[in-house]
């Protein structure tokens, strides 16, 4: 919880004057275009940011290039690197007021998880993965007496990393800090709503000595910023979060440029199962609802389709229903708040028609459904839902739980399983055989057990089937920005 005062926190609204350049070859510098960066508190521009076009992003791929190709950062030694991060981190912390002040005003986040969780998270993962740059091993298979057999791990090259606005600064991070640590450079695409605290980040960056051209930000509309990279020859990986549809497009502007590496992590519909024998069944139904309403329900993760046991339905619905009442909706700069407003008009109608397609298709309203002044929507819990409907199928990314009921864990996995996404699940259970069996038989890149949303660095982020492919967080993210070379000497 951050001590600073809600008056304060306007105050510093008032006041702020973020960098609105791009941020190209260790320097900021103007565009042709520029445009609002509109926050969803009240609707009104916080400032007007240089937009990239192809020429803007050619020079951002051409400084990562010279950097990669010729510069210092992949020649440092780990060590180097190491401590050039910890720097960039120790910047980071010194400014953690604004940068979690940019998050809240640019997408809406409440100021007590910005300054929290968020900025916890961005710290934690720049430091984890600097302190992993000097402490990674190469490989010198036994190939025999008259041979010498070496496989090291390259720096992949230039890495474009192209994120979304619901955690602006976590999703950056989680590409930024490995891809740097192997010894890449980057180039990083904000979403449109959220490039505020990227710019901040990397006037860090060049402050805490990263050479010019190692980290660039470019802000921009994605069919024009991002398909730009998408596209460059330039690009040796493309690092995507974001919506399935939009990592198809990834996908394709791979095929048809230089066959770049695209990373994806996509969308969810993310099935919480909740037994009978659940160890704590409020606890079961508070994390729940936390899950569903937080950070306004605009989270990849989100346990959006509720899958509670018949028996126990009733009760654990009325504890959520609640709970939504009872949570504070409101400026996302006041610290007592607990859910801000939906990140833009387009996106609160979005998920307004989403709760209208609902009630049409004839499931059961128990908690909000109506909008309030400005881009706020109250908690909203939706029962008597059944498997065709859209609120159980599609993913909403708003504040919007679909609650389905079932009488047989068997059954249970096979709701669980009925969809074409594949990020999280989870199942609440007393039953130490039943936890294996569910979590084994559910297709999903995490699986909670009696808990939900759980993570540390040291494990690894990511989805199946819609959802996407390969890992964020953990070791295993430094496969997505390095490659295996076999050196063979004969002696
Ligand atoms: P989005 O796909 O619309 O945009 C994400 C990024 O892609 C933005 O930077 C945007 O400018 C860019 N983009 C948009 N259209 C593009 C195009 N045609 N070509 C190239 N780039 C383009 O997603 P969003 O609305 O910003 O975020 C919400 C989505 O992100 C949800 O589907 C959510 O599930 C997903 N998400 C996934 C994860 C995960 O780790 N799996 C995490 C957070 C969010």
């Amino acid at each position: 919880m951050t001590d600073v005062p809600y008056d304060e926190w306007r105050a510093r609204a008032a006041g702020l004057t973020p960098h609105t350049g791009l941020h190209i070859g260790g320097a900021f510098t103007d565009a042709a275009a520029a445009t609002p960066v509109i926050s969803p508190r009240d609707g009104l521009a916080i400032a007007h940011v240089a937009s990239a076009g192809p020429a803007e992003v050619d020079a951002a791929v051409a400084a990562a290039r010279r950097a990669f190709d010729t510069g210092p950062w992949p020649r440092l030694s780990p060590a180097e690197r190491k401590a050039a991060l910890l720097r960039w981190a120790d910047l980071a912390e010194r400014d953690r007021d604004t940068l979690a002040l940019l998050i809240s005003l640019e997408m809406g986040k409440p100021i007590t998880e910005a300054h929290g969780i968020e900025l916890r998270a961005l710290l934690g993962c720049l430091r984890w993965y600097a302190e992993v740059a000097d402490k990674q091993l190469d490989e010198a298979p036994r190939t025999g007496g008259s041979s010498l057999a070496l496989v090291t791990r390259e720096p992949a090259g230039v890495v474009a990393a192209v994120v979304p606005w619901n955690f602006p600064l976590t999703m950056a991070a989680w590409k930024v800090a490995p891809a740097l640590a192997a010894g890449c450079t980057v180039v990083l695409k904000p979403a449109e709503e959220s490039p505020l605290s990227a710019l901040h980040l990397a006037a860090l960056a060049a402050e805490a000595g990263l050479p010019p051209g190692v980290f660039n930000v470019v802000n921009g509309p994605g069919e024009i910023a991002g398909r730009a990279l998408g596209e460059h020859p330039g690009v040796d990986v493309l690092a995507f979060t974001g919506s399935t549809e939009v990592g198809r497009h990834f996908l394709r502007y791979a095929a048809g440029s230089n066959l770049k590496r695209v990373w994806l992590e996509l969308g969810g519909k993310s099935p919480n199962i909740i037994l009978p024998d659940a160890p704590d069944l409020n606890a079961a139904a508070d994390t729940a609802a936390w899950g569903i309403f937080f950070n306004q329900g605009e989270m990849c993760t989100a346990p959006s389709r509720l899958l509670v046991h018949r028996s126990v339905a009733e009760r654990v619905v009325e504890r959520i229903t609640a709970r939504a009442a009872s949570l504070r909706v409101g400026d996302p700069l006041d610290p007592a708040t607990e859910m801000g407003p939906l990140v833009s008009a387009g996106h609160h109608a979005r998920v307004l028609s989403h709760v209208a397609t609902a009630k049409a298709d004839g499931a059961r309203l128990r908690a909000g459904g109506e909008a309030r002044e400005g881009r706020y929507l109250a908690p909203t819990v939706f029962d008597r839902v059944t498997p065709s409907m859209a609120v159980a199928r599609e993913e909403i990314f708003g504040p919007v739980l679909a609650v389905l009921e079932f009488d047989e864990v068997d059954e249970a996995v096979a709701l669980a399983n009925d969809t074409d996404y594949g990020l999280a699940a989870a199942v609440w259970t007393s039953d130490l055989s039943t936890a294996h069996r569910v979590s084994r038989a559910l297709r999903a890149g995490t699986v909670w057990v009696n808990c939900y949303e759980e993570g540390d660095m040291s494990v690894p982020f990511g989805g199946v089937k819609l959802s996407g492919h390969g890992r964020d967080k953990s070791l295993h993210a430094l496969d997505k920005y390095t490659d295996l070379k076999t050196t063979w000497i004969e002696l």
